[in-house]
């Protein structure tokens, strides 16, 4: 009987059903397309080449940009079943033939390869012989040239097309604007292929922004209170604040490891993997870190410094919550970050083309902190994304805040953008609005238009605050060509006229806790989660004991614990306390391989459990 992809996502993975635009990627490449395919990080991409090269004859070959991520998914296949390797620098000249061997004896259903090793002669010449099952080429981003993660290796990767023009190709990235995208296609030779795009939302992942005070605790608080005894980064700017900050958290009896590039490289590694292989490190961290953690049950994202713009911000935050169960992205900030951000900014050797871009991206992270409407819709429209109702699960929304109508100096500010002809910046705009009497204004005669000196109701801070909004809103922009100067959008015609009332924020922004309203908007796993804690208090505990029994088991393997199972699973164990084999593989997560490998000590721990519950 042939094997459907659900057949194969149900006993090798343990899943239930396709989720976004997995099933229909999966048909596409098995009946030969070549695809692009984009979707946030945790969004289910990598089975998207890995059924397809179980189901279709010869190896399935990924292209991997880091040996981490390349070791992460080995060793998960592994586990489910699936015979699966690596060939990279880390392993010996010994281990390497072994895998050839595997491989020219149709041994292996996947391949794991960084793309200079691919590139070798050698190399396309034995898997030509092969005829592969699928090319999937993984953070295919990689190829932009502007990116931040660009890989020369990657623009040779466009000769696969004609090397093997039979074989199916998958490219996969969590980068979504369309200059990356059309780069991807054009590079990689996919103009033939389909694009599947799924939403950038991680609606499991609650953002709070909050004003910064009472330093390290802070950070301290907001871990005891939401996220004690579980994994996350904080990231810092600086690394002798990561190193005060990670020495804080071990005094108030955390495990917390500092990491930065400052730090020897055998320190680095033995730090990451020791984040990687127990269940609650907590890493304190500069940026330096996190390119290629695929850990899933990061519980908290907490930047205790603004980032440098929302890009950066979103991938950042995005390294939470990767199995789908809550998680937290905290965003602590000052007037100190934004001087000192500035002051960094400036003194960089960058040409002044970078600075502005840098400047602008700083300012609409800016503005983003100082939002009075839901978080995620903003972030989401910044990627082009457009989420039609307020989210539920952000601290605006949570706890919204209280405004005033603004709608007044709004006007004034607007109008005063169109009679300077769109050409100036926020400063020359703010000195008019204040009757500012610098010789520009003079020159250029614009002391005599009517919007001069009508805005001393607001001062220069108050005034920028409302630039920030406007340009948050997308009322006001930015020219392309990056000079700075204020443009009206066509949203801006609705305030001038009246229409559209503007609210903006009154009161500063508040510390997390207030807003620990159950959020109606949860995913499912969230709900399920809450819901077992909430509907039998036995579950956590249970669940903190399978966590013990997965820690030992892995730790016996030489593997991450959330190797042998997510926490989803352990969750799911642990309320519905499966009493036979039957019973735990209807639990997601649990395929056939796991099962035949893990169920006995699982169903044990569980019996124990109902032995003492019944005394
Ligand atoms: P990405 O590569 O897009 O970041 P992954 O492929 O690592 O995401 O998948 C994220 C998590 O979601 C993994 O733990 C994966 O096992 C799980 N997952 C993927 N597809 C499904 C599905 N159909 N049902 C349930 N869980 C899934
Ligand atoms: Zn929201």
């Amino acid at each position: 009987m042939n094997r459907t992809p659900l057949d194969i996502l149900r006993t090798v993975y343990g899943y239930e059903s396709f989720q976004g635009r997995q099933g229909e990627v999966i048909d596409h490449l098995i009946s030969g397309g070549d695809a692009l395919l984009l979707a946030p990080t945790g969004g289910g991409k990598s089975l998207c080449y890995q059924i397809p090269a179980l189901l279709r004859a010869g190896p399935g070959i990924v292209i991997s940009p880091l040996i981490a991520l390349m070791q992460d998914q080995v060793a998960t296949l592994i586990q489910l079943g699936v015979k699966a390797a690596y060939l990279n620098s880390t392993l010996s000249s010994g281990e390497q033939r072994k895998i050839m061997t595997r491989l020219c004896g149709g041994e292996l259903d996947l391949l794991y390869l960084a793309p200079e090793r691919l590139m070798r002669e050698d190399t396309l010449e034995l898997l030509t012989g092969l005829k592969p099952a699928i090319i999937a080429i993984d953070e295919a981003h990689c190829v932009s040239q502007w990116g931040h993660d660009f890989r020369p290796e990657y623009l040779q990767l466009g000769i696969l097309a004609e090397r093997f023009p039979a074989v199916p190709r998958l490219a996969c990235t969590a980068t979504a604007d369309a200059r990356t995208r059309a780069e991807i296609v054009a590079n990689l030779r996919l103009t033939a292929g389909r694009v599947f795009t799924t939403g950038f939302d991680r609606p499991n992942i609650r953002y709070l922004v909050t004003d910064k005070k009472g330093g390290t605790d802070q950070v301290l608080r907001f871990i005891r209170d939401h996220h004690p005894g579980q994994a996350g980064i904080v990231y810092c700017l600086s690394r002798k604040r990561v190193e005060k900050v990670a020495e804080k958290l071990r005094a108030a009896g955390h495990v917390a490891l500092p990491y930065h590039a400052g730090l020897d490289k055998e320190i680095r590694t033995d730090h990451q993997q020791r984040f990687l292989n127990e269940d609650a490190v907590v890493m304190v961290a500069t940026i330096a870190f996190g390119m290629g953690i695929d850990k899933p049950d990061v519980r908290f994202v907490a930047h205790l410094d603004i980032p440098s713009g929302l890009e950066a911000y979103y991938q950042e935050t995005g390294r939470a919550g990767r199995d789908g169960l809550p998680a937290t992205a905290l965003l602590t900030y000052g007037l100190q970050d934004v001087v000192l951000r500035r002051r960094m900014l400036e003194a960089s050797t960058a040409d002044d083309l970078h600075k502005r871009a840098e400047r602008r991206r700083l300012e609409t992270m800016l503005a983003y902190c100082e939002l009075v409407t839901c978080r995620r819709q903003t972030l989401l429209a910044h990627f082009g994304d457009t989420m039609p109702a307020p989210c539920g699960n952000c601290d605006v929304c949570l706890d919204p805040p209280t405004t005033h109508d603004a709608t007044v100096p709004a006007q004034k500010l607007l109008s005063c953008v169109a009679r300077t002809g769109q050409r100036f910046g926020a400063v020359y705009i703010i000195d008019i609005l204040l009757g500012s009497e610098q010789e520009r204004i003079l020159r250029l005669g614009h002391n005599r238009l009517s919007t001069y000196g009508i805005g001393t109701e607001l001062d220069r801070n108050g005034w920028r605050a409302v630039v920030r909004q406007l340009l948050a809103r997308g009322i006001l922009t930015t020219d392309a060509e990056g000079i700075g100067s204020l443009k009206l959008t066509a949203a801006a015609g609705g305030v001038l006229s009246g229409e559209t009332p503007l609210e903006l924020r009154k009161n500063p922004l508040r510390a997390p806790g207030g807003g620990r309203k159950r959020n109606r908007k949860s995913t499912a796993a969230a709900l399920a989660v809450e819901d077992c804690a909430q509907v039998e208090p036995g579950a956590a505990a249970r669940f903190e004991r399978l966590r013990d029994l997965r820690r030992r088991l892995a730790a016996e393997a030489g593997v991450p614990p959330y190797v042998v199972f997510h926490d989803r699973t352990l969750t799911a164990m642990a309320a519905l306390q499966p009493r036979t084999k039957g019973a735990l593989l209807e639990i997601s997560g649990v395929g056939e391989a796991k099962l035949e490998r893990w169920g006995a000590a699982f169903l044990d721990a569980l019996a124990d459990d109902h032995r003492q519950d019944q005394v």
